[in-house]
């Protein structure tokens, strides 16, 4: 990879500060992690550092549900790119309350309350799954995030009352919130991050745990929300940059998966304008490049 492409950007973008308990995080960190399908791991930087997975873990949040609820649940989220940014409440107004994406907040809650009608505790349920696919026991959400996230809910609220308005949400709108907040400040490092989704990487088989997680048919069309919906409004950038299906979080971290090879994961906490990490995508940009090889052919 060529660090001269990635490192430069290391103080040129903006920590998340719309949750305030992230705007405290030391920007000038990076880490690399990638685990291939034979099960190695190579790793770079920080890559043992904890951080906040946040929209991340809309990917765990979504691989849940269509284990336990297959096609039933695409009646209530859609699966096109929302060209908005991820928190934004306008088209759930013309569109009926159906999110465009399970990708951007309100498509992330609607999958949340789906998950809140099935498991009696919906976080501890997460957070297992989590810890299982990551082959890491200790994973653990950080409750000065998500007391903070929950303080400062009011977004995100309005868009799950709206949606219980049109009929799409199912339970108390403050008790999703909190088990989607509990989610989202998730800590993991890149080396957890890269082993828990290479399950995508390798036709929805988790090699560590032998667990068939999704089926392979299931597996191809979560790599293809992510191709087109997983970097929030800039998911065509990140497909003419970098060529695969990836999901970005306001914590800086950054999932990509080469199909049928390996899984990897970047993380550097400052953001570009549309949320994304900095230097990750630049990093991964570089990575596509210099292995030649992306989903686009
Ligand atoms: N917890 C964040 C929120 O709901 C997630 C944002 C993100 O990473 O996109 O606003």
């Amino acid at each position: 990879m060529n660090r001269k492409k990635v490192r430069p950007l290391i103080g040129q973008g903006k920590v998340a500060d719309y949750i305030p308990a992230l705007a405290n995080v030391n920007p000038n960190q990076f880490g690399i992690a990638v685990y291939g399908n034979d099960g190695t791991t190579y790793h770079a930087g920080q890559a043992h550092t904890d951080f906040s997975i946040q929209s991340i873990s809309k990917v765990f949040s979504l691989t849940l549900a269509m284990k336990h609820y297959g096609e039933t649940m695409w009646e209530r989220v859609g699966r096109e790119p929302s060209g908005n940014p991820f928190n934004s409440l306008v088209q759930l107004e013309y569109e009926a309350g159906i999110p465009r994406n399970p990708f951007i907040n309100a498509g992330a809650l609607v999958v949340s309350d789906m998950n809140q009608s099935r498991f009696a505790s919906p976080h501890y349920a997460m957070r297992e799954f989590i810890r299982r696919l990551a082959d890491n026991p200790n994973l653990h959400s950080d409750k000065v995030v998500s007391t903070s996230e929950y303080e400062f809910r009011a977004r995100n609220a309005s868009m799950a009352y709206l949606m219980k308005a049109f009929g799409n949400f199912e339970n108390d709108v403050e008790d999703v919130l909190h088990n989607y907040f509990d989610n989202c400040a998730m800590q993991m490092n890149c080396i957890d991050l890269a082993k828990a989704f290479s399950f995508l990487a390798n036709k929805g088989y988790s090699r560590h745990n032998d667990e068939q997680v999704l089926t392979a048919r299931e597996t191809t069309q979560v790599n293809g929300l992510l191709a087109t919906s997983g970097l929030y409004d800039e998911a065509g950038n990140f497909a003419f940059r970098v060529g695969l299906p990836g999901k970005s979080g306001v914590g800086g971290g950054i999932i990509a998966i080469v199909p049928n090879r390996f899984s990897v994961c970047v993380w550097s906490p400052e953001l570009n304008k549309s949320g994304n990490s900095l230097a990750g995508m630049a990093a991964l940009e570089a990575l596509s490049e210099s292995i030649g090889w992306s989903v686009f052919g």
